[in-house]
């Protein structure tokens, strides 16, 4: 494929949206594997939604999910100057006019079933620039044929389009002026971007068409919904990757999932490196259609990434999370645990709740302990005697020596398991119990035997 030149352009009004992500993923497999330059612009052009903090955010979550740029970033607020230029060819040149209509006019003028949108009132008034005029766009009076690399040509028929505002009343150039300058100017071939913007793209072709500049090709990729099949939105939806992240989401995770949302390899295989990414993407193999984004399918594959990990990647990624979780154990002392921990968890978030129990006795407060009786208490005396003297205390030791307990005293190790666990851990589930006894050392595990007996009463 010949080398492309392409951009991802966010608007910097939020947290790293998922949908973003997966943009830039593309547009980044594209540029890599064509051996073209990828762009970052900053669509930061609407002052009153734009925030600084929110740029930086962009650009931390670019570098987490281990993605770069070529170029920039370059931000539109640093181009206004160049738009204004642009807009004023466009007069010079009879492809825009001035207009001071507002919407209640024109509203007024419309008799009733006219389809919505400007009448062209203005059209030919050879109006000046003034305090409350905008400058619109003269749409020609012919069809606008987009060519989608996902879509094929899709055509905007005569009509469909009206006379479009291009800079505001208040000087403010529109977005769709701004980013067809910028692709333009950048010399941008192909602009990847979310279904949404296709509306508006004819209009960006106008613009283009009108200032003889060559068209990009362009690529909307389809839309994100969640379970009930709704446009995935901020207000409704978890959709920051920076929570995905803060939750111990692993970024290679993140990128092979987004990437199968729309794109399809084909088969059955779903786990690829990044570089087997850069090797198999293409259009021909995006959808159009809406494509879930299943929380579940991604902690799928999280839970395959995690196991990638060698203990110590592991023990280094989880530091933050024991941290964060307020708990002073020294990483060391949950090494032992870490290859039963390690297929037990879906995110780095979970690691924590998995071994706390080493830190301090547990509190059994909250347990139903009604159903447990006086013969539980000698059951856990005979456990405690013989783990009293088991040598080596490791986790197979103990798990023969509590064996053969089970078959002296003829309980099923499932009845013996149950409160001995909630003895040493407080918890139902967790890393197998005798790993979970060995780690915590014989004091320890006497003194909870003990303790839980006594909480029976
Ligand atoms: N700034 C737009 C957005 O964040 C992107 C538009 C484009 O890629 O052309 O949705």
């Amino acid at each position: 494929m010949p080398a492309e030149r392409l951009r991802f352009a966010p608007s910097p009004t939020g947290y790293f949206h998922v949908g973003s992500a997966r943009t830039i993923l593309y547009n980044w497999l594209l540029a890599r594997k064509s051996g073209g330059s990828l762009l970052l612009r900053i669509d930061d052009t609407d002052t009153e939604r734009n925030r600084e903090e929110w740029v930086d955010g962009i650009v931390s979550s670019i570098q987490w999910l281990g993605l770069d740029w070529d170029l920039g970033p370059v931000r539109q607020s640093s181009r206004l100057e160049r738009y204004a230029e642009v807009a004023a060819e466009l007069e010079s040149t009879g492809h825009a006019y001035w207009c001071g209509c507002t919407r209640e006019e024109v509203e007024a003028r419309k008799p009733a079933g006219s389809p919505p949108g400007y009448d062209g009132f203005c059209r030919d008034r050879r109006l000046g620039p003034a305090e409350g005029r905008a400058l619109r766009f003269r749409v020609p009076e012919n069809p606008v044929t987009v060519s989608d690399l996902v879509r094929g040509e899709v055509v905007f028929p005569t009509g469909s389009i009206e006379d479009f505002i291009v800079v505001k009343s208040s000087g403010a150039p529109l977005y769709v002026l701004a980013n067809a300058v910028d692709d333009a100017d950048f010399e941008i071939t192909l602009v990847v971007r979310a279904e949404e913007h296709l509306p508006t793209t004819p209009k960006a072709v106008l613009i283009h068409q009108a200032l003889g500049h060559g068209i990009p090709r362009f690529a909307h990729l389809p839309v994100l919904v969640n379970e009930a099949r709704q446009k995935l939105s901020k207000r409704r939806d978890r959709v920051a990757i920076e929570d995905f992240r803060d939750q111990g989401y692993l970024p290679e995770a993140m990128i092979n999932y987004l990437a199968l949302l729309g794109w399809s390899p084909g088969g059955d295989r779903e786990f690829f490196t990044i570089a087997e990414l850069e090797e198999e993407f293409s259009f021909e193999r995006v959808s159009h259609s809406p494509a879930f984004f299943d929380e579940r399918k991604l902690a799928h594959f999280n839970k395959h990434y995690i196991q990638q990990l060698s203990e110590e990647e592991l023990l280094a990624m989880a530091v933050p999370f024991i941290e964060r979780a307020g708990l002073t154990l020294d990483p060391h002392a949950i090494r032992p645990l870490l290859a039963e921990v390690k297929p037990r968890i879906s995110t780095l978030e979970e690691l924590p709740g998995m071994v706390d129990f080493l830190l301090s006795d547990p509190s059994y407060e909250g347990l139903d302990l009604a159903k447990f009786d006086q013969g539980t208490v000698s059951m856990l005396g005979a456990v405690a005697a013989a783990i009293a003297d088991t040598e080596p205390f490791t986790p197979e030791k103990l798990e023969s020596r509590i064996r053969a307990l089970c078959e002296e005293i003829g309980v099923s190790l499932r009845k013996l398991q149950e409160p001995v666990r909630l003895a040493i851990t407080a918890k139902r589930v967790g890393v197998p119990l005798f790993s979970a006894i060995a780690a915590v050392g014989r004091p320890a595990a006497l003194r909870r035997l003990s303790a839980f007996s006594a909480a029976i009463g």
